[in-house]
């Protein structure tokens, strides 16, 4: 029987995936995510994508840059650091880019490390394909139509004409997993022989500031809770539209906050 070449994504294939603590779990096994977002431009970037990743199942977020203030003013619970990435200390996964500004520093010591790694928004902007390519851990990119359309050197209208043949192309390209956002965000991974993945939880409520950066925390977590990038990006994209529709149930227009506080729920949804 022949593949098809797109499937949608469905409740329980979302539900069987979802990483849960047991007996034996503590928060280092649970895995920990690196967070290199925001910028004194963009403070709230950093907020936002450290909200996305406390409610993606890792046990812990190690935040890097300089608004740990605001991090924690909002987060307690996450831990931060001034100093460049490298001094961190250990994570099972980076989300690096949102707000980032025009840190290419950060971004390229991200990328040379040897777990995996998403990127998004400004990191797109300041990755070297090269670099991508050499990566022995997985990557995950996670551009909108915009952003992918900057990657390929088209312009935005051809990458919306065909998104299909984009997010492959893309994915060939840099040999990376790639989520291409949008009213039904594509997910496809470097083998050309799997499906592309489309979800289906999408609503026009999230074209919101700032949700992207909720999606990029909530997956990069998925990540280091151990689940392949395939599907901690379907996870995340159907987690992030199930949270959107429950926020934009009790009221709207919806920020991306609220999306943020209500995946805890939308994860109760699913399981
Ligand atoms: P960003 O452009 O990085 O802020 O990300 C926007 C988020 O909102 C992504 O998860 C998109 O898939 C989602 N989104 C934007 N516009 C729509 C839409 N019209 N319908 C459904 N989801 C959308
Ligand atoms: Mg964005």
């Amino acid at each position: 029987p022949s593949v098809p070449d797109v499937e949608s994504l469905q409740h329980p294939d979302v539900a069987v995936l979802l990483p849960e603590p047991s007996g034996e779990s503590d928060k280092y096994r649970r895995g920990v995510v690196g967070v290199a977002a925001g910028s004194a431009r963009y403070p709230g970037a950093a907020v936002l994508t450290v909200a996305g990743a406390l409610r993606g199942g890792a046990g812990a977020v190690r935040y890097v840059g300089p608004e740990g203030a605001a991090v924690v003013a909002r987060f307690p619970e996450a831990l931060v650091h001034a100093g460049p990435p490298v001094k961190a200390g250990r994570v099972q996964a980076w989300v690096v880019g949102p707000g980032l500004g025009d840190d290419e520093d950060t971004v390229g010591q991200v990328l040379a490390s040897d777990v995996p790694v998403l990127v998004d928004a400004d990191g797109l902007r300041l990755l070297d394909p090269d670099a991508v390519r050499a990566r022995t851990a997985p990557t995950l990119l996670t551009p909108h139509a915009g952003e992918a359309a900057a990657l390929l050197g088209r312009d935005r209208a051809e990458v919306e004409a065909g998104r299909l043949d984009a997010v492959r192309e893309l994915s060939a390209r840099y040999g990376a997993t790639v989520l291409l956002k949008g009213s039904t965000t594509l997910i496809a991974a470097p083998d050309p022989r799997l499906p592309v993945r489309a979800d289906p939880m999408g609503t026009p409520w999230l074209a919101t500031a700032g949700s992207g950066d909720v999606l990029s925390g909530l997956a990069g977590s998925l990540l280091a809770a151990g689940l392949p990038p395939l599907d901690a990006a379907s996870c995340a994209a159907y987690l992030h539209g199930l949270a959107a529709r429950r926020a934009a149930a009790v009221s709207t227009p919806i920020t991306s906050y609220e999306v943020a506080d209500a995946l805890g729920a939308a994860w109760r949804d699913i399981r």
